[in-house]
């Protein structure tokens, strides 16, 4: 069960239902997000209409709402409306336009950072991408730029205006990170990074949580719960591809989850198809499907040149391809009512 506060009400207001509660002898667990404050009821097995009744009784409640999963705060059954994520720029992530997310794997030098930033930008890319730390599989492979890629991230920005994503592996980076980034990523081998997630749970910038390589949708759900819980209200999720027995592919993405998780829960869904597919031939395809699917935004990778891309080259856009994914992606996500973020802003 939780019990949302009225905004407005003050933290006095809130404590009291808190202790009312524990008083009953079940669990709390306090949300604080920056608009508003949840309180998760735990432990709640029997009279719950009874106890709902009591709770919505009290004058700073504004509506208790019986959750039956497990991941309380971000399932769909507490929030009539889905979340929308508020950006610099006006970019405004889950509400009607759909957005797109482009840039190399790995930022790579301030030259082609800058190249990237303003060819996606050109063709439609409402957010760049890069990452400056990378979580590689072999250690002898490229571990990004560090602070120097942040840097590089931070004045693509400002030359051309696009919100910046980057991804955060280590907890101890975080607070670093949020100072260069409008969005942190937390990669699908950082999903289950418990203690990441309560750290970017404390950051002040939304967190884009990648599905884990094997993780299951209700998984999934449970690690952007820890992010909710931890206080951090603005979270999307991105689903960019599983393991299966199937090897053709790098990832087999799972476009099922995309109209799954609309129903499960009130969280943006970004979808990678870059990652998810591994071949830069399907990306554009699979892009148009995941915005038929009603995703809330793409994940492309794009470099001026793949073949001499220090990682994830083969499944990365040149930028002529990147143009040419777009104008497939925006037929249909027009086909679908929900036009590209960029085209809205342009007829403005
Ligand atoms: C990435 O976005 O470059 C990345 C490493 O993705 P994932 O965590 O999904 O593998
Ligand atoms: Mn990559």
């Amino acid at each position: 069960m939780i019990v949302i506060i009225k905004r407005g009400a003050t933290d006095a207001q809130a404590q009291e239902v808190v202790e009312k509660i524990t008083a009953m002898g079940y669990g709390v667990n306090v949300s604080k997000g920056v608009e508003r404050l949840i309180i998760g009821v735990l432990g709640v097995r029997e009279n719950k209409e009874m106890l709902a009744a009591q709770l919505s009784g009290i004058a700073c409640v504004e509506r208790v709402v019986p959750v039956s999963k497990n991941y309380k705060l971000v399932s769909r059954e507490g929030a009539q409306a889905g979340t929308i994520i508020k950006l610099p720029n006006g970019v405004e992530i889950g509400g009607t336009a759909v957005h797109v997310i482009a840039g190399p794997c790995t930022v790579e030098g301030r030259e082609m950072l800058l190249r990237t930033a303003h060819a996606v930008k050109q063709s439609g890319a409402t957010l760049l991408r890069g990452g400056a730390y990378k979580p590689s599989t072999s250690p002898y492979s490229f571990q990004g730029m560090g602070k120097e890629g942040l840097e590089i991230l931070a004045a693509a920005r400002e030359e051309t205006g696009l919100p910046v994503i980057t991804e955060v592996m280590d907890p101890r980076d975080v607070a670093m990170v949020e100072t260069y980034a409008d969005i942190l990523q937390v990669g699908a081998r950082n999903m289950q990074n418990f203690n990441l997630l309560k750290e970017v749970a404390k950051a002040r910038k939304p967190i884009m949580l990648k599905r884990g390589l094997s993780a299951t949708i209700e998984e999934w759900l449970l690690a952007a719960e820890y992010i909710f819980a931890g206080g951090n209200h603005d979270v999307m999720l991105c689903e960019r591809g599983i393991r299966t027995f199937e090897t053709a592919t790098r990832n087999t993405l799972d476009l099922n989850a995309v109209p799954l998780l609309k129903q499960l829960t009130h969280l943006p869904v970004i979808v990678d198809p870059s990652h998810g597919t591994g071949r830069w031939e399907l990306v554009s395809p699979m892009a148009r499907a995941g915005l038929a699917a009603g995703a809330d935004g793409l994940m492309i990778e794009v470099h001026p040149n793949p073949a001499d891309a220090l990682k994830d080259g083969f499944e990365s856009l040149t930028f002529e391809k990147f143009a040419a994914m777009m104008d497939g992606a925006r037929a249909v996500a027009r086909a679908v009512g929900r036009p590209i973020a960029s085209d809205v802003a342009a007829t403005v």
